[in-house]
């Protein structure tokens, strides 16, 4: 363990999401893992043992890693002394994640999420960076309420809108609000976790629906955009989502193709050189911050006609940029564009680490 590191946990580190977590981690400035836990099917094993006949990822399992002795995640008391944060990847009934997060919490260990289960807990933040750190504020009033000394829960959003939410909230930024948006996602079979859907059910196939993923998509983006309001985060009144969620016969990076109308006046829209424009310039407080996980240009526009692709474009700046093509008038709406993201980089394991390391440079760890 390095001295200047922080020591670092993973529930649900046998998944999809978790192995990326231990993958990304390994090398990182500021955190390493020296706790893994995930359910009592793992418990006992140790880590490259826990994996062997399903690690994902297209390197060996981490040596720092390897030899640590899987954890049952149901316990709390057991990270206790063995990490000081944890990162959550797990994959359960969400009402058992729900109490298992508070757990954590309350034993003073704070739970950076990937789940869905306190993404409604409205003084709980769900964070993009670049979009909503003003959100952490609501911290404080969790710890207060909830009784919590160093403990607290900040999560991330699905993985299905990271790709739309920054170019909307760019636009949104430079006073162009937007009203109404359809959208219609192409997701990648990793982010049903492992093992996921069937093959046979996925080769050559296209499953038009993901369960509970439109609600979602259609209802995380009002508290993404939400104000603070008493301690807590209050949901915008727009933009009004119509989401179509699909499961596509890609590995990784979903994809969004996005229709949407402006709140202005006619003559007050932004003509597609400027949106380009605002997307280019869009920077924010991680990368004013430098944090190590945060992309240098969170937005790229592409202008061939045949992007983005997810093999050609999931990986732009460690598979944390957006990138945006065929932006286009939209006979229906005003706009029209298609947006990629990389589903478990930026919108799992190391989306959860960028959350991370923003609570970290605002010094939610320092009491730890
Ligand atoms: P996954 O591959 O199914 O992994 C689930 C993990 O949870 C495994 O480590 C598993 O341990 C553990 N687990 C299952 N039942 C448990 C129990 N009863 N007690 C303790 N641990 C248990 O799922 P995933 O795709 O990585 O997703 C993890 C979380 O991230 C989910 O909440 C998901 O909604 C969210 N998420 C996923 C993505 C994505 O792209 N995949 C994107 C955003 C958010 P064992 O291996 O021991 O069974």
């Amino acid at each position: 363990m390095c001295a200047h590191k922080i020591a670092v946990g993973v529930l649900g580190a046998t998944g999809m999401v978790g192995q990326r977590y231990i993958y990304l981690l390994k090398d990182h400035p500021w955190f390493e893992v020296t706790y893994v836990a995930a359910s009592p099917r793992s418990a006992g094993k140790k880590y490259r043992e826990a994996v062997e006949s399903r690690w994902l990822i297209g390197s060996d399992v981490p040596a720092g890693v390897a030899d640590l002795v899987v954890q049952d995640a149901n316990d709390a008391k057991l990270a206790l002394g063995a990490c000081k944060f944890v990162f959550s990847a797990l994959e359960m009934d969400k009402d058992a994640i729900k109490a298992l997060e508070a757990a954590y919490a309350a034993e003073g260990i704070p739970v950076v999420s990937n789940a869905s289960a306190n993404r409604w807990t409205d003084d709980v933040p769900m964070l993009i960076p670049e979009i909503n750190p003003h959100h952490l504020s609501v911290i404080a009033e969790q710890k207060k309420h909830r009784g919590w000394d160093k403990g607290f829960i900040a999560v991330k959003p699905n993985c299905s809108l990271q790709s739309y939410m920054m170019p909307i909230f760019a636009l949104q930024q430079a006073g162009y609000p937007v009203k109404r948006m359809i959208v219609t996602t192409l997701q990648a079979t990793s982010g049903a976790g492992y093992p996921g859907v069937p093959s046979f059910d996925m080769i050559d196939n296209i499953v038009p629906y993901i369960g509970g993923e439109e609600e979602k998509t259609e209802r995380e983006v009002l508290k993404i955009l939400g104000t603070v309001k008493d301690g807590k985060i209050e949901n915008a009144a727009g933009p009004l989502v119509a989401a179509h969620c699909n499961r596509v016969p890609v590995i990784d990076g979903h994809t969004a193709c996005v229709s949407l109308e402006f709140d202005l006046p006619e003559n007050k829209k932004p003509s597609l050189e400027e949106i380009e424009r605002v997307w280019t310039a869009f920077t924010a407080l991680p990368q004013e911050l430098a944090l190590p996980s945060a992309p240098v240009q969170p937005i790229i526009v592409r202008h061939e006609p045949n992007r983005p692709q997810p093999r050609r474009d999931r990986e732009n700046d460690k598979g944390m940029a957006v990138t945006i093509g065929r932006l286009r008038t939209c006979p229906v709406f005003d706009i029209r564009f298609v947006a990629l993201s990389h589903n478990t980089k930026r919108g799992a394991a190391l989306g959860g680490i960028l959350n991370a390391e923003l609570l970290k440079a605002k010094g939610f760890f320092d009491a730890l």
